[in-house]
């Protein structure tokens, strides 16, 4: 190893500084380590709010599927709700967390065992052709001519959260495809 060179020379000068090099060495060996990075910045809202239906989606899935929901209490005006659409078979109301600018649900009044689509049964046919065609009856209403999206989740890998089968009609924005 090549000995450090003061500049004005003497063996003494160079062992001082020989001993300050080894004093810093040891110093530096000990720093502790650099600080961790940062955490990372929060989730963009979109993702967390698709963590948060989803959570939503498997928290219904644990309960019993054929009891009654939020919807009930709609269909009966116990809570309130915007209804944009009210016969005797179905139900039309704002989705209290739209996801779009036009968000609407539309819903059988009576359940009658479907609590999602995956529950049809051939008696169904009647009302769940009935559901679509309120859903076109209420795009034209909402003014939504240029086009919407009609949704029906199902189950827990469908995200869906309230066991009562609803149709989501959605518009008023551009779609993309393929959906989330
Ligand atoms: P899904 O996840 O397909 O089961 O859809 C259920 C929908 O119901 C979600 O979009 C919720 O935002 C909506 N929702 C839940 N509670 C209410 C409520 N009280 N009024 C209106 N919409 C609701």
């Amino acid at each position: 190893m090549s000995s450090i060179q003061s500049p004005r020379g003497g063996s003494g000068n160079n062992d001082k500084l020989l001993s300050r090099v080894a004093l810093l060495n040891s110093h530096l060996s000990t720093c502790p380590s650099p600080p961790p990075p940062p955490p990372p910045s929060p989730l963009p809202t979109t993702t967390t709010t698709m963590a948060s239906e989803k959570e939503a989606a498997l928290a219904a899935a644990a309960t019993p599927s054929d009891a009654p929901t939020i919807f009930d209490k709609i269909i009966k005006k116990e809570i309130p709700s915007t209804i944009v659409y009210e016969d005797d078979k179905v139900l039309a109301f704002r989705d209290i967390n739209p996801q779009a600018p036009t968000h609407i649900l539309i819903i059988p009044k009576v359940k009658d065992g479907l609590t999602g689509l995956s529950k049809a049964e051939e008696r169904h046919c009647e009302i769940l052709g009935y559901l679509l065609y309120t859903a076109k009856l209420v795009a034209k209403q909402e003014g939504l001519d240029d086009g919407f999206r009609i949704v029906i989740n199902d189950g827990p890998k469908g995200c869906q959260s309230v066991y009562h089968i609803h149709v989501h009609l959605l518009g008023g924005r551009q779609m993309t495809w393929p959906a989330g």
